[in-house]
């Protein structure tokens, strides 16, 4: 199989699962209970946080384990209303956010709140200036994400989180960084989000584990689980501690790759390079945004329905996405907001690298989409 899809989910390293199984086997214990079986696997769950922590550049006091990036964004949403309630109830966002986000604001609609989808240009940029003329006096939260999940477009989070300091300081800020932890280089300490939502099945972790970091201005933070006092007193239930074991392994072994972790990222940059060198000589083949994370490539194959595509390519074992893999069947809302010709539309398909990505792979799927392109009638 050739797994160009990186971005929906990635596969599990040996050394993961052989963490998460010595957890689920042998080190069983609840981090909660008395005996020294349990106390030693709290003191695990708090080096497996200070791990991922470390990675993200953050306190691990300031990170706290959830189920998925979907519940981390859900959770800031949540929390950053909360505590900006008596500021008023307005949200900027974007209109190219991923559903976790853009449907927790529409949630916050039915709530009362009015929110402002700030719209991109036709190659999905938005700038840190538009963000930014849209925040009020009674904007209790921005959430704008770091990596755009389709297109591969970094946000300038640093520059509004700098121009918010400035324009309205009560306002948070929230980043969705499911695309972006472990895929370009950033930190926690630098970009100044009060809140960054992570997903450990985008980088090696299983499905299953995500974590939230919670920026110390946010004082009063709502929790989301009310319960055993588990997370801070701020999620409660009993910690997974197989795929937190696995989440902070995953970690680890992109951490411990041969080549640095600055290497690994300008490998897959020049991967997408050759990517598109190959691309571009099929005829009908279209780039789509100016994305610039390394490991994300948007294309058309202007006039070809990109779910025969992705179907066809598919049979063939060479796995890609038409769009996002959270809107199969459906016309994206990120792809909508382009506004591009229904005949370029149609056809977007999204392939997404790992660090392990090699040439071959993207040769044979350049090969597989050249034969679809000369073989099949355009429909669109
Ligand atoms: N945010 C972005 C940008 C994503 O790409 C995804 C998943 O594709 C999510 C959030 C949701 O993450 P999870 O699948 O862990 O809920």
């Amino acid at each position: 199989m050739i797994y160009l899809d990186h971005a929906a989910t990635t596969p599990i390293p040996r050394d993961v699962a052989d963490a998460m199984y010595e957890v689920l086997t042998e080190q069983y214990g609840n981090p909660s209970s008395q005996y020294a079986f349990g106390a030693d696997m709290k003191r695990r769950v708090e080096a497996w946080r200070q791990t991922v922590a470390d990675a993200l550049g953050c306190p691990a006091k300031n990170l706290h384990f959830t189920s998925c990036g979907t519940e981390s964004d859900n959770w800031a949403i949540s929390a950053a209303c909360w505590q900006n309630r008596h500021l008023g109830k307005h949200i900027v966002t974007t209109a190219v956010e991923h559903s976790a986000v853009r449907e927790s604001c529409r949630w916050m609609e039915k709530q009362g709140y009015e929110v402002t989808f700030i719209q991109p240009d036709g190659n999905g940029n938005i700038t840190a200036q538009q963000v930014l003329d849209a925040v009020r006096e009674d904007t209790a939260l921005v959430s704008v994400m770091l990596v755009n999940n389709e297109l591969g477009t970094v946000y300038p989070i640093a520059e509004i989180a700098a121009g918010l300091k400035k324009k309205n300081p009560a306002t948070l800020l929230h980043t969705d960084a499911v695309q972006a932890f472990l895929k370009i280089p950033f930190s926690a300490r630098t970009l100044g989000a009060d809140f960054i939502a992570i997903s450990g099945h985008k980088v090696g972790a299983p499905k299953g584990i995500g974590a939230l970091y919670i920026s110390d201005r946010v004082r009063n933070v709502k929790p989301l689980l009310a319960g055993g006092g588990q997370e801070s007193g701020l999620r409660a239930g009993t910690e997974a501690t197989a795929q937190i074991a696995g989440f902070a392994r995953a970690v680890e072994v992109r951490m411990e790759r041969s080549e640095t972790f600055e290497e690994t990222v300008s490998r897959m940059a020049r991967l997408k390079a050759y990517a598109k060198e190959q691309l571009a000589s099929i005829a009908d083949v279209q780039f789509i945004g100016s994305g610039e994370a390394p490991h994300i490539l948007a294309l058309s194959l202007v006039g070809w329905p990109s779910q025969n595509i992705v179907n066809d390519l598919g049979s063939q074992g060479i796995c890609i996405s038409a769009g996002s893999a959270c809107h199969q069947g459906r016309p994206s809302h990120v792809i909508a907001t382009l506004k591009l010709p229904k005949k370029v539309a149609g056809g977007v398909i999204r392939i997404s690298f790992g660090p392990d990505t090699t040439k071959a792979e993207i040769d044979a799927f350049v090969s597989a989409l050249k034969t679809h392109h000369d073989t099949r009638m355009p429909m669109l």
